[in-house]
């Protein structure tokens, strides 16, 4: 490292020699600095004002010089002072020249090829849950959500399951382990149908009520093309003064026909269901054939020729669910449907396997992009 020495003489021939040391480590310096820091210890090392190689340059030699060598010596001191300034200054440019070009080649590479981000879709299951809740949103329903993990009491004992009811079984219902020390009605499990967030909405509200309900539901159904054990449901319930039968069907008859077009039929049979009373099943002509249970000459396999599809199950709700919820099964009376996202988005996609929804299957699933 350089430092300024002491002058022994002051013949041209030293100071020729001095100044070419001295401009040679300037030389040397400026053209290693490398960055910010870098170049201000290099601008410090011959600026600085204490004990700066300028200043030493000015103290050792010019104060240092004797009288008759003084202005040759100045003359000397004051070029080296600029060519110092110089340097520094191009030494600033440099590295901040160097950083530029780096930044530049590291943002952007004109020889590589665009970067495509494929654009994403809604999941088929997805797209046929919102369709079927914009339909009763249209109607006039609010949209409540509930938990997935739910208590036994919530899942069964309010919807009026007895306690021997099949749908308790361990065949169907998936039990959150190491619950055995807790009443059976706190006891956690993994609901096996949306119908908790009724009891959960009901608690909460007073008639009149209008909610439907999309969710997840599980089911301890060994995965095949036709079972998951995990699919999606979405349920309804009406509850206000004087709610009969009729306006059960008038609102699925004119939600089908929202979903499946103006020429869908609805058709209901006598079925069971614990929480309520009557229960039905609807039927909804086939919107794959029309309703004839044919396609040209070709049997119509969604609705197994027979032109209907059975596509939900509904009724008016048991009087004994509203004993839970603190209502008068006297003044109110309201009915509930529920059916499955998943069924419906395969018979109206024509896909074949349930599993092809949950296996993320990108090429299948590009084809609802
Ligand atoms: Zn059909």
């Amino acid at each position: 490292m350089y430092t300024v020495p002491k002058l022994k003489s002051y013949t041209t021939a030293a100071l020729d020699k001095a100044v070419e040391t001295l401009r040679a480590a300037l030389e040397q310096e400026w053209k290693a600095v490398k960055n910010e820091s870098e170049w201000k210890a290099f601008r410090d090392r011959w600026m600085a004002r204490k004990n700066g190689i300028l200043t030493e340059v000015n103290d050792l030699w010019l104060k240092a010089a004797p009288k008759d060598a003084k202005r040759a010596v100045g003359q000397r001191v004051n070029e080296i002072k600029k060519q110092v300034e110089d340097s520094v200054h191009r030494a600033e440019s440099l590295y901040k020249d160097a950083a530029g070009t780096r930044v530049a080649l590291d943002a952007v590479d004109i020889t590589l090829p665009g970067i495509r981000r494929p654009l994403g879709a809604e999941h088929p299951v997805i797209k046929t849950v919102h369709e079927i809740v914009s339909v009763f949103r249209n109607l006039g329903y609010s949209v409540q959500e509930g938990p997935v993990i739910e208590t036994d009491y919530y899942n069964f004992e309010a919807l009026n399951f007895p306690p021997n009811h099949p749908a308790r079984d361990t065949q169907d219902t998936l039990f959150i382990a190491g619950q055995e020390s807790k009443p059976q009605r706190e006891r956690l499990l993994l609901r096996t149908h949306t119908s908790p967030v009724q009891i959960r909405t009901v608690e909460k509200m007073k008639p009149p009520i209008r909610i439907v309900i999309p969710g997840t539901v599980h089911r301890n159904d060994p995965p095949d093309a036709s079972h998951s054990p995990m699919f999606h449901q979405i349920e309804g319930l009406a509850v206000d003064t004087n709610i009969t039968f009729r306006d059960l069907k008038g609102t699925l008859d004119h939600a089908m026909k929202a979903l499946f077009g103006s020429s869908a039929r609805t058709s209901f049979r006598p079925s069971f269901f614990p929480f309520t009373e009557p229960s039905a099943e609807m039927m909804v002509s086939c919107f794959i054939c029309g309703g004839t249970g044919k396609r040209g000459s070709e049997p119509c396999r969604p609705c197994k020729q027979t032109g209907w599809i059975e596509i939900l199950g509904c009724g008016m709700v048991d009087p004994n669910v509203y004993g839970f919820v603190d209502y008068d099964p006297k003044k109110v009376s309201g009915f509930a449907f529920g059916m499955g996202a998943d069924r419906i988005a395969i018979l109206k996609y024509g896909v074949d396997d349930i599993q092809l929804f949950f296996n993320g299957d990108v090429r299948f699933l590009e084809q609802f992009g």
